[in-house]
């Protein structure tokens, strides 16, 4: 039985997740307020609930199938359980229907982009083409008002391989080893963002390597495509942790990717059979004393064969759409891997890294997305940017504040406007400030912000690349 055999037989014979989820969250209440201006979904939930009421009538799963589209699965809401049913509810959904074409290519960048990548400059050309967008819209249901971000001229991973970041080397004994995640977004629409990201550990003195990378699954388990998306999880988790196991830190410069494989990909992983005995004790904040040598830490934790003998049981994991990935695996992953922030804020602070900063002027915002947020690392990079002089730097957003894009989705007719009411409330904080320029970690975001302001908008990684003085 493949992969997605397996899960979409889990999913069958449990209770359907949309009912778990409108009954458990009705009943709870906490969110019809907490998250009323947030999300898309509970406000519609509550909705459908007090309508329910007032004619003694539950919903049917077709009405609360609507439900599926609201959560762009940003993290804001406190119970993983409600992400969990949701992308049951997803998965459940595309298998029986199958994926809407705007849906499979605004989730599948990796694929769109490698095709384009042999001749990047026709097909920008031909996507600029008004019958082609016509095309855009009609068929694959694009908003009018939305550009979609030319691919680069040349992606990330073709000039890793001409600087030879794609072959194992042989860094002298003692160097910080960095293995990094690129994500699809950094990789073939912003590639400069992943060159910032080498240019500034190569400064901190870490060997830097590009390991061989899918998509992170995020972008398709939000569109319900899960055979594709554990496909993806599966060779990421290969050689990630591979890299572990060599003693690599494994880092990321996308929060989303970062929280789907910190965060949303083991959620449910400790309910599996034997995991508190045999998974990783610490937690990925926690990770190396303060003065270990950082080289020197995590240690690679073995194969999930090897850890302890002891199998890990689907039965305990039977409402999660990950189910057939190895939970000792998921909880690896989840523990091994950095954001590139709080690495370079760990080199910074505790490793002996003294970068001399050059002058900047401006009078920027920095805003921490939901992704990066929900990852529960503080601030790494607005630390780090403040150091720089010159930079005037504010933070902005609240712990419920969101773009609006959740991933791409703001690209599709039916949820761009309700993405511009989402982002409304940060976008008005924003224009209050009347900044010269925005600073966000997530690339979505600054599409998003790009679209709605038309400011520019840096990756901090940027801002640190070029403050970084040359060497004496
Ligand atoms: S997400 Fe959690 S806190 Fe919010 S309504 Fe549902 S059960 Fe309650
Ligand atoms: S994850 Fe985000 S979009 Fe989904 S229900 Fe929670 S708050 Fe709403």
């Amino acid at each position: 039985m493949s992969s997605s055999q397996k899960s979409s037989a889990t999913v069958t014979t449990a209770r359907h997740p949309l009912r778990r989820l409108f009954d458990g969250c009705t009943d709870c209440d906490i969110c019809r307020f907490l998250m009323d201006e947030s999300c898309l979904l509970f406000p519609e939930m509550y909705r459908l609930y007090d309508e329910a009421l007032a004619q003694k009538q539950s919903p049917s799963l077709e009405v609360l199938n609507d439900l599926t589209d609201r959560c762009t699965l940003c993290g804001l809401c406190p119970c993983p359980d409600v992400r969990s049913n949701v992308i049951l509810a997803k998965a459940m959904r595309t298998r029986r229907q199958g994926l809407e074409p705007g849906a499979r290519v605004l989730s599948d960048v990796q694929t769109f982009a490698r095709l384009g990548r042999k001749a990047p400059r026709v097909a920008n050309a031909l996507l600029s083409l008004p019958a082609v967008r016509r095309l855009l819209e009609k068929v694959f249901q694009l908003h009018a008002h939305r550009r979609l971000p030319p691919l680069a001229t040349e992606d990330f991973f073709s000039w890793a391989a001409k600087e030879g970041l794609s072959r194992k080397g042989t860094p002298p004994p003692g160097t910080v080893r960095i293995a990094y995640f690129v994500g699809c977004t950094a990789a073939y629409l912003f590639p400069e963002v992943a060159r910032a990201v080498v240019q500034v550990f190569r400064a901190a003195g870490a060997h830097i390597e590009v390991p061989p990378q899918q998509c992170c699954g995020m972008p398709t388990v939000v569109e319900g495509d899960m055979p594709r998306s554990l496909q993806r999880i599966t060779a990421n988790m290969s050689t990630l942790l591979r890299a572990v196991q060599d003693g690599f830190h494994v880092v990321c410069s996308c929060p989303t990717c970062g929280y789907f494989m910190r965060s949303l990909l083991k959620e449910n992983a400790c309910l599996a059979t034997g995991c508190l005995e045999t998974a990783p004790q610490a937690e990925p904040q926690k990770r190396g004393a303060a003065g270990q040598p950082w080289h020197e830490v995590p240690k690679a934790l073995g194969s999930p064969q090897s850890t302890s003998g002891q199998t890990y049981g689907p039965s305990s994991l039977a409402d999660d759409a990950f189910s057939s990935l190895s939970p000792s695996e998921r909880l690896q992953l989840a523990q091994n891997l950095w954001d590139v922030g709080e690495a370079l804020g760990r080199l910074r602070h505790e490793y002996g890294w003294h970068p001399r900063w050059r002058p900047l002027k401006g009078r920027w915002i920095y805003y921490a997305p939901c992704h990066q947020r929900e990852q529960n690392i503080g601030t790494p990079y607005f630390d780090l940017l403040q150091e720089i002089p010159g930079l005037e730097l504010k933070r902005v957003g609240s712990s419920t504040d969101c773009c609006g894009m959740g991933g791409s989705l703001g690209y599709k007719k039916a949820f761009h406007e309700k993405s511009l009411q989402l982002g409304a409330s940060l976008m008005d904080k924003i224009i209050k400030e009347a900044p010269e320029a925005i600073v966000t970690d997530c690339l979505s975001c600054r599409l998003q912000f790009q679209h709605v302001l038309g400011l520019s908008v840096h990756h901090p990684v940027e801002v640190l690349a070029r403050a970084l003085a040359a060497p004496r």
